[in-house]
């Protein structure tokens, strides 16, 4: 059975269809853990889990505590947090560079992940958007087969890969870990969503607003290396681990297209068709 995941209070919790919140802990008796990277690193018990919200009691609603900022990132503490750089034709084309021939990857460091409504925490002139699918990894492994890669997947969540411009090209060649890494600078959530909850998981809509002007829309039909390319290709240099988070690529419509960056007091929105919304705002 599909599932709603959130971090609530730090505290791993499941939601129903209508965003209503269950401790996990509580849900299950205790048997499943309260912290939300050892409750991912078992997918199979989340779907399990899932079938028990049927006439449980909820602990409110995810609504409520979002306006209480008890809602946090989805995953807290990845081993790994990677990202993916051009992965979008006409985001190529806007950055005015050849298309890669592998995939283009560098590191969000993962203390920079922040919840679904958390402050943007500006340290420059030049800080972008960049709304991005979120792939979490559940079960690990080496060499896993393009074919097989979904199943490794706990889930999909909305990410914001906050990019410091200036910073990430300040080196020469450039490198882009820093500037992508700043505190506060990878909001993600605000529900991670189990693969099996969506039509097609190779075809979803994502899109961005900055202050309710839409700057974004697409599809992740159209990423140049898919999510399963990207989980063989990994794993085939690295064990994957459980909770370890990709960050998948932005679409065309980002700021330094244009030299318009965010500025204190923008509100950045980001959604993705079945997953919800981020509301985070720059100060
Ligand atoms: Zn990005």
């Amino acid at each position: 059975m599909a599932f709603r995941f959130a971090n609530v209070s730090g505290r791993a919790t499941l939601l129903d269809p209508d965003d209503n919140c269950y401790d996990l802990a509580r849900l299950t008796d205790h048997r499943l853990s309260s912290d939300p990277m050892v409750a991912l690193a078992d997918p199979a018990a989340l779907h399990e889990a899932a079938r028990g919200l049927a006439g449980a009691v909820a602990d409110g609603t995810l609504a409520d505590a979002r306006a209480d900022r008890r809602v946090g990132p989805p995953v807290p503490r990845p081993v790994n947090c990677f990202a993916v750089g051009l992965n979008y034709l006409a985001h190529a084309a806007e950055s005015n560079v050849d298309l890669p021939a592998s995939p283009l990857v560098f590191t969000k460091f993962p203390t920079c992940l922040v919840g679904p409504d958390h402050d943007i925490e500006l340290n420059s002139t030049s800080a972008d958007w960049e709304v991005e699918l979120v792939v979490v990894i559940g079960s690990g492994g080496r060499d896993i087969a393009a074919d097989d890669a979904w199943d490794h997947v706990a889930g999909l969540t909305i990410g914001q890969d906050i990019s410091d411009r200036a910073l990430q090209f300040a080196a020469s060649p450039p490198h882009f870990d820093l500037g992508k890494s700043r505190d506060t600078y990878g909001p993600i959530g605000p529900v991670l969503v189990s693969v099996d909850a969506f039509d097609d998981p190779d075809d979803i809509r994502l899109w961005c607003e900055v202050d309710g002007d839409r700057r974004q829309d697409a599809r992740t039909s159209q990423l140049i290396f898919n999510v399963p390319y990207l989980v063989s290709y990994l794993s085939g240099i690295l064990s994957l681990q459980p909770g370890d988070i990709i960050f998948t690529g932005t679409p065309s419509g980002v700021g330094m297209a244009t030299g318009t960056f965010l500025k204190p007091g923008d509100v950045v929105t980001s959604g993705i068709e079945g997953i919800g919304t981020m509301v985070n705002a720059c100060r």
